[in-house]
């Protein structure tokens, strides 16, 4: 359980009319664990509350595939790519957020520079996040045992 996600912000609707509560049993512990803190960060560093969108479309919002992602949906995602990448929203160890503070979005850019900013709070439980941010941001735990990331994430292009 978290503080301040509901599982069907994790996954998508497809994922939990299929599995309901158990859907919990597809995402990784650290990384969850991780997007609670990510909260209080965000929160202490803009001097208010700042709310994290992962999906939203239970809410009647369009985000649906911004956490657990299946294969089916995958392919939805990069329709028309040449390659479909295998990701790390498969492995429920990936999200996109979108955070939303005092009536709008902040901007990827800024999000990303207080992201690296409180790094140190943040690398127990991500350790790798997408540069160049447009829209949102990703973050991922992906396991990296030569690839130091305690000081700097690991920084992956946008697919
Ligand atoms: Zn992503």
């Amino acid at each position: 359980m978290l503080k301040y996600f509901k599982l069907q912000e994790l996954v998508s609707s497809s994922v939990y009319q299929r599995f309901g509560e158990n859907s919990w049993m597809f995402l990784d512990p650290t990384t969850l664990a991780g997007l609670d803190i990510l909260v209080d960060v965000m929160t202490a560093e803009f001097g208010g509350r700042v709310y994290i969108i992962i999906n939203n479309w239970e809410s009647g919002g369009t985000f649906q595939h911004s956490g657990l992602r299946t294969w089916e949906e995958l392919q939805v995602v990069y329709k028309g790519a040449k390659k479909i990448p295998l990701s790390l929203h498969l492995f429920g160890k990936a999200f996109d957020i979108k955070c939303y503070f005092k009536g709008h979005y902040l901007d990827s850019k800024t999000v990303e520079k207080a992201i690296l900013k409180n790094w140190g709070k943040l690398h127990p439980y991500f350790s790798t996040i997408e540069e160049d941010p447009k829209g949102w941001n990703h973050l991922d735990n992906r396991y990296l045992p030569s690839i130091d990331t305690s000081k700097v994430p690991y920084k992956v292009p946008l697919l």
